[in-house]
């Protein structure tokens, strides 16, 4: 193609250094205290190629918690355990254009069509359409599908961060309610904060980012064995919501900007899809006012530049 192996690799390494000044521009996560933990000047990008080829740079190999970017899991899950039409009778697909945490629900827009699984009160009912005889073993399905796509049968969980989002996601506590107190969800509350919060602080790495992003660049199809880890309309489903919901508030600027489906986490990752072409992994910790990755978004808008990503 237009880039050889070389010239690859020592562009990720020369988008890095331009945009590593804008690491410092963002703040790290604080809502939980466990995230503020984190070294703002941490930065990887790692890029799955569909031919085959594997691109990296910086600190592609750090492990950070993947927080809002197992929303798209979710909706898989919860889309491969039922039906997509029963999943779109419980939920919406339109952007709220509110914050990931928004909790200003009238008893109007708890409606069920307004209900977007990319923030934070459409992820939890997600969890509730998981399938498991038990709610552990609904997030170890949950926690094996992860690691199935990522190709990496190591991720576990951060359970500090687990621990630091049980102990103070109360609003996330209140949403759940909320939806409890409208009949959308029947399940035990706690129970299903439990796997929300689980699912939060699952661990991963841009590596890890980028194989789950090429899956839903391939149709569903994995990597080495092209098997079938979901249907193609399921990753058509999935790709067309990250690309108008995927970075919360910030998605019609990010899609100008990148012009790419791809979902942020205050974790400070951002897993890109281009279709049919590559998963792309970032990671950078300092975060914008909205709480997507700072410098993540600035190196995705000079690699869609740079490689001609935009789908648009
Ligand atoms: N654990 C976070 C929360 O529920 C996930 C949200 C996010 O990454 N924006 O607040």
């Amino acid at each position: 193609g237009r880039f050889s192996v070389i010239h690859m690799e020592e562009l990720l390494e020369r988008l890095l250094e331009e945009c590593r000044s804008y690491t410092r521009l963002g703040k790290l996560a604080d809502y939980i205290p466990e995230l503020s933990k984190a070294d703002i000047n941490d930065f990887g990008v790692y890029l799955v190629n569909s031919d085959g080829k594997e691109f990296y740079a910086g600190d592609f190999d750090k492990k950070f918690t993947i927080q809002s970017i197992i929303k798209p899991l979710l909706l898989l899950m919860a889309l491969m355990d039922n039906t997509t039409e029963y999943v779109r009778q419980y939920i919406g697909v339109e952007a709220t254009g509110k914050p990931f945490n928004a909790i200003d629900y009238s008893e109007q827009l708890i409606l069920k069509e307004h209900i977007n699984p990319m923030v934070n009160i459409g992820a939890i009912e997600m969890c509730s359409m998981i399938h498991g005889e038990t709610y552990e073993e609904r997030f170890d399905r949950l926690l094996a599908f992860t690691r199935k796509l990522a190709g990496n049968p190591e991720i576990d969980v951060d359970e500090a961060v687990y621990l630091s989002e049980k102990r103070t996601g109360n609003k996330n506590r209140a949403l759940a309610y909320l939806l409890k107190s409208s009949g959308i969800i029947d399940d035990d509350v706690e129970e299903i904060l439990d796997i929300y919060f689980r699912a939060c602080s699952i661990r991963v790495t841009c590596k890890d980012l980028a194989n789950i992003g090429f899956v839903l660049a391939n149709h569903g199809r994995g990597k080495k064995t092209g098997e079938v880890l979901f249907s193609g309309r399921h990753a058509r489903f999935v790709n067309a919501i990250l690309t108008t919901c995927g970075m919360y508030d910030g998605s019609g600027d990010f899609a100008i900007k990148v012009g790419l489906p791809a979902k942020s986490g205050v974790g400070g990752g951002i897993m890109a899809v281009s279709p049919t072409r590559m998963g792309i992994g970032i990671y950078s910790p300092g975060l914008d006012k909205k709480g997507n990755s700072l410098a993540g978004i600035q190196m995705l808008e000079q690699l869609s530049e740079t490689l001609y990503l935009s789908m648009f």
